[in-house]
C-alpha cells in the first residue's frame, strides 16, 4: 500500500509514501513571487511531473495583474509541454475559473489546498478540475468530492502526516484506507499520465 501525497514542500521520510514534491517534481513560480517577473531562462523540465505551484492569491503577493500575467505564462507552458498544472488559489476562485474558461486548457489542473464550500467545489468540478484536500478543509466539501477528482496532500504542514490525511479522507468518503490508496493510484495515473513510483 502506498500513500501518495499529491502536493508537499517536504521530502518524504517513510518508504511507503510517494510524494509530489514542490520544486523537485514540479517547476513553477508561486504567486507570492510573481513580482520577481518571469525568469530569463526556464530549466529543462522534461523530468518534471507538472508545472506549479502557480496561481492567484488575493491576500498575499504582488498586484493581481502581475500575478495573472505570470500565471497565464505558466498555463501556456503547461500546455506546450503537455504537463498538468498545480494551482494555488486564495480568494480568487472566480478569477481562476475565468482564466480556465479563457485559455481552455487540455491538461488537467489540480487546485491544491482547497478549503472552500460545496458551492465552490461544484464550480471547480464542473470545470473539470482536480481538488486537493489537506488538514484544513471544509468537511462537507470533502464528503461530497468525487473520489476520482480528489487528491490528499500535506502541503507545508509537517504536523499532519499524509497517513493522517488519508484516515480523514477515507472516513469522510465512507471507504477504507486501502480502497482510498487504490483510488489515488488511479488518480495519479489519470493526472500525470504515469504509473506512481513504487517505494
Ligand atoms: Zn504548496
Amino acid at each position: 500500500m502506498t500513500y501518495i501525497d499529491f502536493h508537499t514542500h517536504h521530502l518524504p521520510t517513510e518508504p511507503d509514501v510517494v510524494a509530489v514534491v514542490d520544486g523537485r517534481d514540479t517547476w513553477g513560480l508561486h504567486p507570492w513571487r510573481a513580482g520577481e517577473g518571469w525568469p530569463a531562462s526556464v530549466p529543462d523540465l522534461s523530468a518534471r511531473l507538472a508545472i506549479g505551484e502557480c496561481g492567484l492569491d488575493a491576500l498575499r503577493g504582488p498586484s493581481m495583474q502581475a500575478q495573472l500575467e505570470v500565471f497565464r505564462r505558466q498555463v501556456r507552458l503547461s500546455e506546450t509541454l503537455g504537463k498538468p498544472l498545480i494551482v494555488h488559489c486564495v480568494k480568487a476562485i472566480d478569477l481562476l475559473l475565468q482564466v480556465h474558461r479563457e485559455l481552455c486548457p487540455s491538461v488537467p489542473w489540480l487546485l491544491h489546498g482547497f478549503r472552500g464550500k460545496p458551492q465552490q467545489l461544484r464550480s471547480l468540478l464542473a470545470a473539470g478540475m482536480y481538488v486537493g484536500f489537506g488538514h484544513r478543509h471544509n468537511a462537507e466539501s470533502l464528503r461530497l468530492c468525487p473520489l476520482a477528482r480528489l487528491m490528499p496532500e500535506t502541503d507545508d504542514d509537517p504536523m499532519h502526516p499524509i497517513r493522517e490525511i488519508y484516515n480523514n479522507v477515507a472516513l469522510a468518503q465512507g471507504i477504507s484506507v486501502p480502497q482510498l490508496c487504490t483510488a489515488m493510484d488511479e488518480n495519479y495515473h489519470a493526472f500525470f499520465k504515469k504509473e506512481p513510483p513504487r517505494g
